[in-house]
């Protein structure tokens, strides 16, 4: 009788999510290809990452206040319900004494960071913004500014004929100690131009990203989904803020940014209401599990609850976020166009976020380094040693 010899047995692919699970880059089409694989699968692997990439016994989150500090704006973008003219009765420029009470208030519940941005009011001239940051750091020395979306920059750069670097040296001699990524929604220019002509294109947006980071400047970056933008044109937007952040990486000693937060179009009171699909929870939580996996260089990925309700926030721990975003005590712009009825939440709220999803919470600065751990059963209303027996979840401010 002959033996034949074993045949070898083919060897198997490896998966797309199995070299995504061992952290290896994806390309554009890669990432593309995420979308259209089971999500459970995608998640599982997203979480798997986040767990290896920041502590995974912790969520964290920070105490601050977005302070809109006018709301008259130029620009005009259709998905936007915040801005005004200047001839409507409800437009407004903040004065320093109202901005300084709102942050007394913030001060008061611990918090240590505003968000400063507002709409590009032609009117307000230079003075009115170093003038802000001067009287922000000298009655409140505790409190990070992160002010000015790009759109802002671009807005001050062309109003008082100022190169970049010597605005953003002017604004940061002044007390600026970050910039927000606000206005990246998708950094593809066709999608930017349907949803709002008259918007900084990416070009720009990167531009000055990439001038904060060289001057040691807090970013982050950000995403906005729902305008009716191909997947191809999402995994994109990916790619080039991993670009970006390869770039600070290398050149400008690790300060790119410091997270990724996302959020759903929202349309109520736009021009864009029954226009533009948005999203749904679903189609959220993918998005969340897809950057996860692609920002393989950004550490840290938020839950956005004001556009989705705290309960989606929760489900995204297991997405690929690891941080709940902030407390914001104000918000006007999301909520404007119809955010979740939410516009802020108590630390006690998000604490039980985190704690019921079996995460320990950590109370963070702008710059996500650790500041305090609150106290759960205090918080809570629950005895420490029988964390079951919950007492008062609710009651009280
Ligand atoms: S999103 Fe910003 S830039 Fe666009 S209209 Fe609203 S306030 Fe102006």
């Amino acid at each position: 009788m002959t033996v034949s010899a074993p045949t070898p047995a083919a060897a198997v692919p490896e998966s797309l999510l199995d070299r995504a699970a061992r952290g290896e880059r994806l390309d554009a089409a890669e990432i593309e290809a995420l979308y259209h694989l089971p999500l459970p699968e995608v998640a599982a692997v997203a979480h798997g990452l986040r767990l290896a990439r920041r502590d995974p016994e912790q969520v964290s989150f920070l105490i601050d206040r977005n302070i809109n500090y006018t709301n008259i704006c130029n620009v005009g973008c259709n998905f936007c319900a915040f801005y005004r003219t200047r001839r409507q009765a409800d437009s407004y420029v903040l004065d320093y004494e109202h901005i300084s009470q709102k942050i007394r208030e913030l001060e008061a519940v611990g918090g240590t960071r505003i968000l400063l941005q507002g709409g590009v009011n032609p009117e307000l001239p230079l003075e009115y913004y170093t003038g802000l940051l001067r009287h922000v750091k000298t009655h409140h020395p505790t409190i990070r500014i992160d002010a000015f979306s790009p759109e802002e920059v671009l807005f001050m750069e062309k109003a008082f004929g100022m190169s970049l670097d010597e605005l953003l040296d002017t604004l940061i001699a002044a007390g600026l100690d970050g910039l927000p990524g606000a206005g990246g929604e998708i950094l593809e220019d066709d999608v930017r131009a349907k949803a709002a002509p008259a918007r900084i294109r990416s070009a720009d947006w990167f531009r000055i990203i990439d001038a904060a980071q060289r001057k040691g400047l807090y970013t982050i970056s950000t995403m906005v989904i729902g305008f009716g933008e191909t997947y191809a044109q999402r995994a994109r937007h990916l790619l080039k803020i991993r670009e970006q952040q390869d770039r600070a990486n290398a050149l400008y000693g690790g300060n790119g940014f410091s997270g990724f937060a996302m959020w759903t179009l929202q349309t109520e009171h736009t021009r864009l209401h029954g226009k533009a699909p948005g999203a749904t929870a679903h189609e959220y939580l993918q998005q969340l599990a897809v950057a996860r996996i692609a920002l393989d260089n950004v550490p840290n990925i938020q839950a956005s609850w004001p556009a989705q309700g705290f309960k989606v926030a929760q489900a995204s721990l297991y997405y690929g976020a690891n941080d709940l975003g902030s407390t914001m005590l104000e918000e006007n712009v999301v909520s404007a166009a119809g955010g979740h009825q939410r516009v802020q939440a108590q630390v006690r709220e998000l604490v039980r976020i985190a704690v019921d999803a079996g995460f320990t919470p950590v109370i963070r600065n702008s710059r996500f380094e650790i500041i305090e751990r609150p106290d759960v059963a205090a918080l809570l209303g629950r005895d420490a040693a029988n964390p079951e027996a919950e007492r008062a979840v609710g009651a009280g401010a």
